[in-house]
Parts: C-alpha cells; structure tokens; sequence
C-alpha cells in the first residue's frame, strides 16, 4: 500500500537502483505533499494527488502510467548456480538439471488425508507439496475422490538414469521418447508429481478421464501444470502423459493455460519481459495482477544483481537456461476480466471485485 502512495514522487526518480533509504524520504516528501493538500492547492494538484489520498480506492490505470512505475526496487544477488533452481526452471531434452536435493520434504509426512503416497522415500518441495495438498483436497469436494496415489516424486540422477537403462533395455527408441535421460527429468527438480488411482488395494493408471479429468481443468488454480499434454507432443517431445503434472505457480500456470503454452514456450518467451523493458502483467483467476520480467545472468561476475520490489511480495526463480524470472505479487486487481479479454470490462469497480471472488467454472 505504502509503495503505490508515493507513485507520484517515484515517477520523477530513475527507475533503476533505487535504494531502501529512498522509501523514507518519499514518505516524508508524500507525508508533505498531502499536508499541502490539505492547506488548500489548486484543483488540478488535488486531482493529481488523488490517489496518494484514498489509498482504498483501486487506482484505475487510465492512464498510460503502468503498475511497475509505482513499485519501488531494490536489489538482491543470486549465483549463477541459483538459476537451475525454483518453480520456473526449465527442464527438458536440451536443458538438464544437476540433483538439487536441498530443500526436500517427505510427502508423506506433509501430506492431508485426501491422497495417498507410494511410500515414505517419496520427496517434493515444500512449496510444491503445498499446493498439491491444496488441489487435491479441492479434487476432492468436487469429486467425492481420494483414491490419487503419489508415486512419483523427486527422483535422483542416478534412479533416473537406470529408468532410462530398464526402458532402453525392451526398446530403445520407444524409451527415448518415454523416459528422460538422466538429468532430463523434471522429476530430478522435485517439483514434479506422477499420479496413479489406488482404489480397494488396486493401482490403476491414471489415465486423465471420467472425474480425474478435473486435475487438468482446475491445476492451474493451484500452481500446477500439466507438463506434457497430448496436443503439444511435437514440443515437449515427450508423449502425452496425463499423470504428470509440474508446480510453476499460480500467476503462471494460468496465464500457460490461457495461452495454450507448454512450459518448453513460456520459459523462452519470457526473455522479452526486462527489468527496465516492458513487463508481462498477468492476473490470475481472482484477479490479482502480477507483474513478470526476466533477468539477464551477469556474464561477467559470478553473481547477478535481481531487482526485487521493496515492500511487495515476490518470487524470483531461475529458469535453467541463463537467467531469473522475477514475479511480482503487486496485490492489485485490475477491473478486466483474468483472461485480460478486451471485450466485456466491468464499469462498476466494485461489483468487479465481488465477481471476481466467485469460484471460477
Ligand atoms: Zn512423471
């Protein structure tokens, strides 16, 4: 709230490195500029200051000033080994991961009671088993279900490397487009789940179809993707696998689903949103707008400089290839509609906003 109020002094200051000081001064000269309101300015001052003082009122955007004009930044530094980690690495056939066993937790420790999992060795992210709690606890108030077993999470190079051997082993170019190569699999990332139906001590496959049709609809709402769908075999060069599914975030998992993306388009498309280019705005299905901008690795320096957002909430995560993806939570939601469709805006701020909170089909 405090970053957008002092928009208007931030507009005349350079948008790069700005340091934290600066917030104090803004506040203070904002603090003042106010007060001068207050004392009786002309119309047109009071007009410009309007939003510095109904900080409820949702700023319209009318104008042709964007969001990131108004969030203040400042710095923070990533090595160059940080851009193989987080929910936006790309792991693929061109691009391998090396074992980033930091940060995993068992699934069945963290796991609701709404799934099962395979064993206790099956390991994901913190976040990514969030957000799987999250799903399928919704899978089930939609569907009555909890039959969905985990069996497959964060997998080793080397495990991988003998999933590929045992395939390669009955056929080897059936197993080349079915199994990754050691250090291919998204698996190796933890942040990817495979799915089977446990139901009355059977395993079934997960095939995708009747009620489970809901994960491929409704992922998205939680982070998750599903990686390699069968309409984008040509890109993934993976064959549809309908159990499958990758955590990348909500605001991006949306906005792939939106767009008709896979994750092998999205990640190089990115490239073009900079720092001090444009950004990609993106508002997910409540309508909160999210800014992303990607973040060039410093060839020259073992570390890059990322610019974060002061006071607002962030991620930044590598994307496996050569650099960072920084997603800004700006907190703010635009009266469009999610899908960013130009046609039937919503006049009426308000009624926007409580539309917005309904659950989505
Ligand atoms: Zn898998």
């Amino acid at each position: 709230m405090a970053s957008y109020t002092t928009g208007k002094e931030l507009r005349k200051s350079p948008k790069r490195l700005i340091a934290v000081g600066l917030v104090a001064v803004l506040a203070l000269v904002s603090a003042f500029g106010v007060k001068s309101v207050m004392d009786g300015l002309t119309d047109i001052e009071r007009e410009t200051s309007s939003d510095t003082e109904s900080e409820l009122s949702i700023p319209t955007l009318s104008n042709s000033s964007t969001v990131e004009d108004k969030i203040i930044y400042t710095y923070d530094v990533r090595f160059h080994e940080d851009i193989q980690k987080g929910p936006l690495a790309l792991v693929n056939r061109t691009h391998a991961t090396k074992d980033l066993e930091e940060g995993l937790v068992s699934v069945f420790e963290h796991k609701n009671s709404h799934y099962h999992v395979k064993d206790q060795e099956v390991l994901l992210t913190e976040e990514c088993i969030k957000a799987l709690n999250a799903m399928l606890k919704a899978f089930y108030e939609a569907t009555g279900r909890e039959d969905l077993q985990v069996i497959s999470g964060y997998r080793t190079k080397a495990y991988q490397q003998s999933l590929y051997d045992n395939a390669a082993q009955d056929d080897a170019e059936d197993a080349a487009s079915r199994v990754a190569k050691a250090g291919h699999s998204e698996h190796e990332t933890g942040q990817a789940v495979d799915f089977n139906i446990f139901r009355d001590g059977i395993t079934l496959e997960f095939d995708g179809t009747e009620e489970y049709a809901w994960l491929a609809e409704h992922c998205t709402e939680y982070g998750f993707i599903l990686r390699y769908p069968e309409h984008k075999v040509a890109v993934t060069e993976f064959s549809y696998e309908p159990w499958h599914f990758r955590y990348v975030g909500v605001p991006h998992a949306q906005y792939m689903q939106e767009e008709n993306l896979v994750l092998d388009e999205y990640i190089p498309m990115l490239s073009a949103y900079t720092y001090s280019g444009t950004h990609l705005e993106i508002n997910d299905k409540n309508g909160f707008l999210y800014e992303v901008f990607f973040v060039p690795k410093n060839e020259e320096s073992n570390t890059t400089e990322i610019p974060i957002p002061a006071e607002l909430e962030y991620t930044v995560s590598g994307n496996n290839i050569d650099g960072y993806i920084v997603t800004v939570a700006t907190g703010k939601k635009q009266q469009a509609s999610a899908q960013q469709i130009p046609a039937d805006p919503k006049p009426e701020s308000s009624a926007a906003d409580e539309s917005a909170d309904l659950p989505t089909a």
